[in-house]
């Protein structure tokens, strides 16, 4: 049983590339001649990381599909608010008089990780390559406008983190956690960031562990 009144867990694991990612950056800062599309970069380390924001703005709209629970008018996140709402439990929501209480999941920000570091220094490369875009002219069926856009290798991998805040009302949080499970499966069978029609982002999550024991 759940005495406490607030409780921490935490779902950790790997993010691995199957395909390049595109999370894109601010290109101010870019000199003349760069790549005008550049991916989003730590600027500690000059590493690619994702987002917490972007990852858990990702899994929402996917849960939010599969459990078609979303504003239909407008297309916008679901904002209920209501104690019964375990998107906008989990998720949060900007309701004034929300009875779903405090946002429950907090995504870190991933980081490129040591494993990954250590490969890319062995074999002297970037973590990131540059590919052209190319948009083909209706009429002339001629490429135009080549685009030079970054992404991340595949085979890549980041540490990621969810600590997931479980209060007295919540029981053990299994419910949390097993719809935030079921989120990270749907990003696998879909895709992160940018160009996922072309085949981008192809994620899969590795090594994931509930509270330091493996998630089944
Ligand atoms: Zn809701």
């Amino acid at each position: 049983m759940n005495t406490e009144n607030l409780k921490i867990r935490k779902i950790k694991g790997k993010i691995y590339l199957k395909t390049g990612l595109h999370i894109g950056g601010g290109t101010e800062g870019i000199e003349i001649g760069g790549i005008d599309n550049p991916v989003i970069k730590d600027p500690k380390t000059g590493y690619p990381y994702i987002p917490g924001s972007s990852l858990k703005g990702k899994v929402r709209s996917l849960l939010e599909l599969n459990m078609d629970r979303f504003d239909k008018s407008e297309g916008e996140p679901c904002q209920c608010g209501k104690a019964d709402c375990i998107i906008c439990k989990v998720f949060g929501n900007t309701k004034k008089e929300s009875k779903a209480g405090i946002t429950r999941a907090i995504f870190r920000d991933a980081f490129l990780s040591n494993e990954s570091i250590e490969i890319l220094k062995k074999r002297n490369l970037s973590a990131t390559e540059a590919k052209y875009e190319n948009t083909i002219n209706r009429i002339t069926g001629k490429a135009s406008n080549p685009r030079q856009s970054e992404r991340v290798l595949a085979g890549l991998s980041f540490d990621f983190e969810i600590s997931v805040r479980i209060f007295k009302e919540d029981g053990e949080g299994d419910e949390i956690i097993d719809i935030l499970k079921k989120g990270l499966k749907l990003l696998e069978s879909d895709a992160l960031g940018g160009s996922g029609s072309r085949g981008y982002g192809k994620v899969e999550f590795k090594d994931l562990t509930l509270d330091g024991n493996p998630l089944s």
